[in-house]
């Protein structure tokens, strides 16, 4: 069996086409368009680089986004202020702190300032909460992403064996407790996991979200399985997943490849959640 290979760019690219005529619809409507603000702190590439490919997407279906550079050395209080200001502005729906912060700037205090209705990650303790007393409201984006993906490899989730791989509150934690509620049966391994390919095998639905180049090899997958690959590192000088592709993709059903699987699913379900919110902030619900 060769696997059906999950293109997470086109599929981005038809999510955004349709997300193109809804941001529309409620610009003329409410008479200003859904606002995203991005917060960068220092000077990494690899965050810079996210959020202006962000910012450019969020351009591309009319969503107005801004973005805030601080210096590396910015204190907590200060970035806090700059929460607290976006928070009160009218014309701005979504806030998206890029991650890493630096060492003197809590996450988890940042997450617990930002106004709910404007958490389009979905990191605060409010949405986090109610994402796992099954009554979400604004999703992970990662997590919605892979949901997609694997509805689009026409996998019932219903009854499935998920195995996620990956227990972080951005990735394997969320993903775990959507795949819970569309009654698939859940197991999530980590570091501590024993025998990692003795839950593996057991997957028809393997999410592996660790940041390790090849932790998932073919031997550990059941045949027919669909395998979605959220990790990413460097080896070699190329960006790679956790999945050994090659020949994993000779036993899998459906599979998605690294780059151009997840990351760009990322994106799209971030653009998605920002209207979200923005109707939220307008219209009372999602
Ligand atoms: P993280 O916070 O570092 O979490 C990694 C998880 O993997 C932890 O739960 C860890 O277990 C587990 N783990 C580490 N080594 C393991 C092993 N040998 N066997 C089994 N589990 C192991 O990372 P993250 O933020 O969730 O991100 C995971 C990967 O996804 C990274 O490569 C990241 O770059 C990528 N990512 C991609 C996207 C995208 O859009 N494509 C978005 C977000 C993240 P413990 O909890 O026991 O430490």
């Amino acid at each position: 069996m060769t696997a059906k290979v999950l293109d997470g760019r086109a599929l981005a690219q038809a999510r955004s086409r349709e997300l193109a005529g809804q941001v529309a619809a409620f610009t003329a409507r409410h008479r200003v368009a859904p606002g995203l603000a991005a917060v960068l702190v220092g000077g990494d590439p690899a965050s810079k680089m996210y959020v202006d490919s962000k910012a450019r997407a969020a351009g591309r279906v009319g969503i107005r986004s801004e973005t805030f550079h601080l210096a590396g050395d910015t204190t907590a209080g200060d970035y806090l202020a700059l929460i607290d200001d976006l928070n009160r502005r009218d014309d701005v729906h979504g806030i998206l702190p890029q991650l890493p912060l630096p060492p003197q700037i809590d996450p988890q205090a940042v997450f617990e300032r930002i106004d709910p209705e404007k958490d389009v990650d979905g990191l605060s303790p409010a949405n986090a909460g109610r994402l796992a007393l099954g009554r979400p409201r604004l999703i992970p984006a990662t997590p919605l992403g892979i949901l997609v993906l694997i509805e689009h490899a026409g996998a019932s989730v219903e009854g499935a064996e998920a195995v996620i791989v990956g227990r972080s509150n951005i990735v394997g934690r969320p993903t775990a407790l959507l795949l819970l509620a569309r009654n698939a049966t859940v197991t999530i391994c980590h570091s501590r996991t024993a025998d990692l390919g003795a839950h593996t095998r057991r997957a028809g639905i393997l999410v592996s979200a660790v940041g390790e180049p090849r932790l998932i090899r073919r031997e550990m997958v059941r045949p027919g399985a669909v395998v979605i690959d959220v990790g990413n590192s460097h080896a070699g000088g190329k960006l790679v997943g956790d999945v050994d592709f090659e020949a994993v993709k000779e036993v899998a059903a459906a599979i998605t490849p690294v780059p151009g699987g997840v990351g760009p699913m990322t994106i799209a379900m971030l653009l998605e959640n920002t209207l979200a919110a923005a109707r939220l902030q307008a219209e009372g619900r999602p």
